[in-house]
Order: C-alpha cells, then sequence, then structure tokens
C-alpha cells in the first residue's frame, strides 16, 4: 500500500457518507406508529410533561361523550356545504330529521335532494373529527374501546366509498369534466381536508388490539389508496387547492407505508417543493397577494412539513418554508394589522399565533416567541424566560418587499411608529384591484389612509366600488379606473431618519405615465405625484381616510355641493361639496379629540377640492374622502402629511423648483429640502 493510499480511501469513504447522506434525507424512514399524528418520541415526551394531566382528561371527557353517542358517517356522498342554505334568505338551515332540514328565519322546510346531500357533508365533517377525538383519547389512555369506536368508523368508509360517485362537483357534472370534483365529497378539496384527521385517528390506533390485520387492510385498500387515487386525478398546479391535496396524499403515504407517493408528494408539479418555489416570492408571500389566502395556505404547508418530518424529512428547512412563516410580520402594521389590499379582510397577526408558536417550537427562533406572545410579558417570559424584555413583534425596519410588489417605509417607535405601504406590483390576478401606486398609511396608533379590502364578495359593492381605482388612494384619469397593469419601483432608500421610495406606472392608463415619489420621516410624510398623459385630461387624486368628518383649515368659505362622478365606483362617493382652490391649503381629517391628521396640499397649478364620503371596511362604514382635481395634460400633486399628534409639526410647503420634483418643509425641528431625483432622494436638513 503506497503512503497516498490511506488518505485516498478515506477520501473516497467520506464522499460515499456524503452522497448516501443526501440521498438518505429524501428517503422516508416508516417508523412504528404512531408517526402522523404524533410521533412516538413526542407521545413520550408528552406524557411526562407536567400538563399532560389536563390534556388527557379533556380529549377523555370529549371522547367519552362520543362513546355515549355514537358518531356514525352518513350513506351517500357531500355535496357543496353551501347548498345548505334556505333558498329565499340564505340563512344556514338546521334538521330536523336526516331529510327534512328547517330555516331558522323564514321556517321553510327543505327535504329536496341537493339539500340532503349538502347535509351530508356536514355528518362527514362530524365524523372526521370524532374519529380524531377518539384516536387522540386512545393515544392518551390505551383504553381500547376508543379505539374500537375509530375503527367502526373508518370501516363504514371502507365499505362505502366504492358506492360514491366515480367523480362529480358540485355543479353535477362527472368524471374529467369534474376537476374540482371529488367522491366522499363535491369537491377534492374537501377530501384532502377531511382524510387528515381520518389518517391521524387510524394512525393513532392502528395498533390497538381492537384492530385486526383484514380490518386493517381493508381501511388502508378501499378507503385510504382510494382516497390517494382521487387527489392524484386532477392537479392543481400552484392553487392553494392542491396544497391541501399535498397534505391529504402526505399523511396518506405516511399511513401507507408509501415511499413512491412521498417522492411524488415532493417532487411533482404543484408538489411541495415545486409550490414553494412557483407559488411564493422570496418573502414567502403567498402568489394570492391576500393574507387570508396565505393562511390558508399556510395551515396545509404546516401538516406536509410536519408529516414529513415524522418520517425523518427535515421539509422545515426549506428557506422559503420559513419565510412563508415570517412573511405576516413583513407587512404588518406596528400595532400587528394589515392592511386590506386587493380581496383581504381587514385581519392581523393574531390569526397567525398557532404557527408562529409552531414556528417557535420548531426553530427555536425569538422572534416567532415575540409574535407569539403579542404585548403579553408574562406569556414572553414563559417562552424566553424571566429575563426577556418585550420589544417589537412586527418587523421594524422598511423594506421593499420585491416579488410582492409592496414598498414598506417605516419610522418612528412606539405610540410614534409610522408605516406607509405603497402597492406598485403585480395586479394580483382575479383578486386583484385597479389600484396601482395606492398607498396606505398608519401613524398615531391607527390606519388613517385605508383601501377597504373586498368586503365580501356577496355585496353588490365588490364590484360597484372595492375593485375600482376611485376607492384607493391614487390617482384616475378622464374620471376611469385604471387598466390591470404591473408598476415598477425605480428606486428604495432606507436611512438614518428617514426612507423613501419611487415608483411608476405607464400602463395603468394608455399613453400615460403615473410616478409617485414618497419619503416618511418621524411626524410626517411627504408625497409627490406626478402625471402626464398624452392629452389634456381631468385628473384626480384621492385620500380615504378613515376618521370622523373632513375639514378645511383656516379662513374657508363653506363648499358649493357638488358631485364628483357617476362611472366606476364615483357615485358611492357622496354628500360632496367643493372648492375651488388657487394655490396651497391644509385639510383634517378628524377621528378624535387628539387624533387629527393634517394634509398639507401644494402644487403649481390651481385645483378643485372635494370633500366626500366613501366606504370602508363594511358598508355601515363612512370614511371621509378628499379629492383634488385638475384638468391638465402634465401636472404635479404635492401632499405632506402631519404625523405629529397635535397636527403642528408642518408649519409650511412649498414646490421648490417647478420643473423638478423637488420640496421645501419648514417643521418644528428645521427646514427640510426633500429633492425626490433619480436615481436617488437628497435630503438637506437645515
Ligand atoms: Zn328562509
Ligand atoms: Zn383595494
Amino acid at each position: 500500500m503506497s503512503s497516498t493510499a490511506v488518505p485516498r480511501i478515506l477520501c473516497v469513504l467520506i464522499l460515499w457518507t456524503v452522497a448516501a447522506g443526501a440521498r438518505g434525507a429524501e428517503q422516508p424512514t416508516f417508523a412504528v406508529p404512531p408517526r402522523l399524528a404524533i410521533s412516538s418520541a413526542e407521545l413520550k415526551k408528552l406524557k411526562e410533561g407536567k400538563e399532560f394531566a389536563a390534556l388527557r382528561d379533556t380529549a377523555v371527557r370529549a371522547a367519552d361523550a362520543l362513546l355515549q353517542e355514537p358518531v356514525t358517517p352518513p350513506d351517500g356522498w357531500g355535496n357543496w356545504v353551501f347548498y345548505y342554505a334556505c333558498p329565499d334568505d340564505g340563512s344556514p338551515l338546521q334538521a330536523r330529521s336526516a331529510t327534512e332540514h328547517v330555516c331558522p328565519r323564514c321556517q321553510k322546510v327543505c327535504a329536496d335532494e341537493r339539500t340532503v346531500q349538502a347535509y351530508r357533508t356536514l355528518l362527514h365533517d362530524r365524523a372526521n373529527a370524532a374519529a380524531l377525538q377518539l384516536g387522540w383519547a386512545y393515544a392518551y389512555t390505551g383504553d381500547e374501546r376508543y379505539a374500537r369506536a375509530v375503527r367502526r368508523i373508518l370501516l363504514k368508509y371502507a365499505d362505502d366509498y366504492a358506492s360514491y360517485p366515480k367523480r362529480r362537483d358540485r355543479w353535477g357534472r362527472e368524471g374529467w369534466l369534474a376537476r374540482l370534483g371529488g367522491r366522499r365529497y363535491s369537491q377534492s378539496l374537501d377530501e384532502a381536508v377531511g382524510i387528515l384527521p381520518l389518517a391521524k385517528a387510524y394512525d393513532l390506533t392502528r395498533l390497538a388490539a381492537a384492530w385486526d390485520e383484514p380490518s386493517r387492510q381493508h381501511v388502508e385498500t378501499d378507503f385510504f389508496r382510494a382516497t390517494a387515487d382521487t387527489l392524484l386525478y386532477a392537479n392543481q398546479d400552484v392553487n392553494n387547492h392542491q396544497t391541501w391535496y399535498n397534505a391529504g396524499l402526505l399523511a396518506l403515504a405516511s399511513v401507507l407505508g408509501d415511499a413512491p407517493l412521498v417522492d411524488r408528494v415532493l417532487t411533482m408539479r404543484g408538489g411541495y417543493r415545486d409550490q414553494l418555489q412557483r407559488a411564493t416570492g422570496g418573502e414567502g408571500l403567498w402568489y394570492e397577494g391576500a393574507l387570508a389566502y396565505h393562511h390558508y395556505a399556510l395551515q396545509a404547508m404546516i401538516e406536509i412539513v410536519d408529516a414529513g418530518r415524522r418520517l425523518g424529512l427535515p421539509l422545515h428547512e426549506e428557506p422559503r418554508f420559513k419565510a412563508m412563516l415570517l412573511a405576516p410580520l413583513r407587512c404588518a402594521y406596528p400595532n400587528g394589522q394589515f392592511p386590506a389590499i386587493n380581496d383581504s379582510d381587514p385581519g392581523s397577526i393574531d390569526s397567525f399565533r398557532p404557527s408562529f408558536l409552531w414556528g417557535w417550537r420548531t426553530y427555536g427562533d425569538e422572534r416567532f416567541a415575540r409574535a407569539y406572545a403579542g404585548r403579553d410579558p408574562q406569556q414572553l417570559a414563559a417562552l424566553l424566560g424571566p429575563d426577556a424584555r418585550p420589544g417589537p413583534v412586527v418587523e421594524t425596519k422598511s423594506e421593499n418587499l420585491a416579488d410582492a410588489g409592496l414598498a414598506v417605509l417605516r419610522g418612528g417607535q412606539g405610540a410614534d411608529a409610522a408605516c406607509v405601504m405603497l402597492d406598485y406590483g403585480p395586479h394580483g390576478g382575479g383578486h386583484g384591484h385597479y389600484d396601482k401606486l395606492s398607498i396606505v398609511l398608519f401613524a398615531g396608533g391607527r390606519e388613517w389612509l385605508v383601501d377597504p379590502g373586498r368586503l365580501t364578495y356577496s355585496h353588490k359593492e365588490y364590484q360597484t366600488w372595492v375593485k375600482h381605482t376611485a376607492a384607493h388612494n391614487t390617482v384616475t384619469l378622464g374620471g376611469r379606473s385604471q387598466s390591470a397593469t404591473t408598476g415598477k419601483l425605480l428606486w428604495f432608500a432606507a436611512r438614518n431618519g428617514y426612507s423613501a421610495c419611487a415608483a411608476e406606472s405607464d400602463g395603468a392608463y394608455a399613453g400615460a405615465k403615473l410616478t409617485r415619489y414618497l419619503l416618511l420621516a418621524d411626524s410626517m410624510l411627504v408625497d409627490v405625484f406626478d402625471v402626464e398623459a398624452e392629452q389634456a385630461t381631468q385628473i384626480d387624486w384621492f385620500a380615504h381616510a378613515v376618521s370622523q368628518t373632513l375639514e378645511p383649515v383656516g379662513a374657508q368659505r363653506p363648499g358649493a355641493p357638488a358631485v364628483p362622478g357617476v362611472e366606476d365606483g364615483y357615485r358611492h362617493l357622496t354628500g360632496a361639496r367643493a372648492w375651488d382652490v388657487p394655490g396651497a391649503t391644509r385639510w383634517d381629517f378628524v377621528a378624535g379629540p387628539k387624533q387629527r391628521l393634517r394634509l398639507w396640499l401644494a402644487g403649481a397649478d390651481p385645483e378643485k377640492v372635494f370633500t366626500c364620503t366613501g366606504i370602508g371596511y363594511s358598508t355601515a362604514a363612512k370614511v371621509p374622502c378628499l379629492i383634488r382635481r385638475r384638468e391638465a395634460k402634465q401636472t404635479r400633486f404635492i401632499a405632506v402629511y402631519d404625523l405629529s399628534a397635535d397636527a403642528g409639526f408642518v408649519k409650511q410647503v412649498k414646490p421648490a423648483d417647478p420643473a423638478k420634483p423637488h420640496v421645501n418643509i419648514e417643521t418644528r425641528t428645521g427646514r427640510w429640502r426633500v429633492e425626490f431625483d433619480r436615481p436617488e432622494v437628497r435630503v438637506t436638513i437645515e
């Protein structure tokens, strides 16, 4: 043996080990059950914990009730749950029997086939939940009665599954035409969500004496395998339905011990890794742009990751997955509230608390502990120890969320924290609004400039108001809404004492260019909006602020009654008054005794200012709106928002150069000159 042979053999050995390790990372390990709902090691640890007795007793109480009054799956498939409603007034029905259903509002009795089918969906859901409840009671106590009850439910499904429709959707289409359809339910989505508790119930009880081998085979082949076939029938690609299919399929692969199926769920188009790559951006935000969808997809992703981890696959180590967990903290206001951009509902990071706790337990990353504990110091101490100091929960840095197309400027601290978000990015598909270069603003502990979100899809205002440009804090041309388009960020600057950005859009209106410049500093927001159109047209600039009233500051005669417009959302702008003003003016949105948002409006051109009332987060919420209107080919709107509690920070605002986006602002603490010039902003303070 030569002197170099030993190192060479070592080297080969190391390479072989590395390769085997890499391959092993993708190979699932099917440990002795339970390995889906929980692992044996996790269960052992749970039983040793001091909270176990309480957990067990709660589970036993719920399961005992299910032994007293056993839940049996219904005979036949379940139709779309929203069909279980009164045809006259839409109220959810109440069951008088399996075949008779009463409207609690008008007392109408429904006994038609579709209603009965829809009711069965509720019964299937009940059976799913009951099985899991019983499964946990068995895992905690080893009492065979609970395992027998699980077996009874699962055997009924194994007996019945072949008798369900081959594949049918809620419109009655069958087979290949029913792409979203299913067999136990009218949607494969429901089948995917519904198989999770049943697969876990099996996982928790399958080694109990209650189960014999033929029963296990029957359930695995005739129910679990058949359900997997249903979920593999029509791949939904990046859609969030597919995320749930993936969760259901991985749970089934786990209980079936099916390594090729595990691999398929992780690697196929629309599978776990592909969805992370294509359905989320680098910031981890779900592509549909609304946090409700993000939340929905994330719940399924956590199911996938947990199932995978218990098969020895470290799926949580995907950076995009962790980014998904953290993403809500990056697009929230300082108080944790989310702006309702596109088809969103008002919401807050609170809805993500269970995922934050999951993140803390999985990664031990302090950000999750802080997000979970919120402003509760005891909770924080319980997670991070007695010395933990409360700190900000939400991201405090300004940042450009490039994939979401959202520039987030943040400033101030504590009660003075302010945040403005500029929406310049992709339209957002079917859930998008015509809102390019719109902004939302949070200051003084509350949201001021608002996007109404989606209201609900069932309100007529969903079509007549919320999607329109006039419902947003941006500009319209010719009194019409913008086109669906993607704008672009020109630059972004986060510096000591301020942050700033600029974005433009040339696709919102044919032949027109819109450019918006923003600078957020402590106590003020500087906003310059440039419009260049092909020919002279009506240009309207909007500010909708959550408040009680909107009033002119200083001596102004009362405005004349006016109608700002009728088309594209304008008819919801009611009670308007108008002023013709030659130059600079000031306006206050007043929300309470010490809550006032003052706008300093300037610009070289004369304008008409309207005050009116639009719609907020509900059709009953009246939101004051200010409109600046000019007839021009080219114009520049300058606005400075005083964010101080007494509206006394800004003393004077003037354009600094008629040809350039430069503004002089006199403030309580000095004179600012802000020059929004490409490629960047220049600020001088005297
Ligand atoms: Zn009714
Ligand atoms: Zn909107």
